[in-house]
């Protein structure tokens, strides 16, 4: 059996679909669901294997995109919501419900990515959403409790799904935060 990565990619993953400009994403609890809708596609879509992003039962991997957060509004249940930790860099609103993070925000305005929200589109009834495009913090897994000596076997199925696997962000990413940092000097 090959190993499981994330549930929206492990049985194929379906194409974005032309012109598709958003949808609602909604939380796992049965009873008032936290909703959140997005007006916009979303990009940089990508598999992380570090040990913040959420991650469903049995995932090895999260998978996260980003969307201009003017885009981003909470329109059921707002008062389910938490931040998880408030001194992180990406602050991860969660449903207290169910555990669900519904946004990821950054506060800081001198952050690369100030202006862009985190969101996890597979939380979403409609299809048509950005596919995942590669995997980040590859090897963060083993701190979640992976085993070191699984590693070969994980990159080679991200591989063969062609999502490439980094163990930062990917180099367009990577190139963004570099060349802020330079801008900012
Ligand atoms: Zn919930
Ligand atoms: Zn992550």
């Amino acid at each position: 059996m090959s190993v499981q990565i994330h549930p929206a990619v492990d049985h194929g993953i379906k194409p974005a679909l032309a012109g598709f400009s958003g949808g609602k994403l909604v939380c796992a609890c049965v009873d008032h669901p936290v909703e959140v809708t997005i007006t916009s596609q979303t990009a940089h879509n990508h598999v992380c294997g570090c040990s913040k992003c959420w991650k469903p039962d049995g995932s090895l991997f999260a998978q996260i995109a980003v969307v201009s957060r003017d885009a981003v509004s909470v329109t059921a249940n707002a008062d389910k919501l938490e931040i998880i930790d408030s001194s992180m860099t990406i602050q991860r609103h969660a449903c207290k419900g169910c555990g669900v993070h519904m946004i990821g925000r950054i506060e800081n305005t001198a952050h690369a990515f100030f202006g862009l929200d985190f969101v996890h589109t597979e939380r979403s009834p409609e299809t048509g959403w950005a596919a995942p495009g590669f995997a980040a913090f590859v090897s963060s897994i083993i701190e979640s409790g992976a085993a070191p000596d699984q590693m070969e076997t994980v990159r080679g199925r991200l591989v063969e799904l062609d999502l490439p696997p980094y163990d930062c962000l990917s180099p367009a990413l990577m190139d963004v935060i570099a060349t802020h940092a330079a801008k900012s000097r």
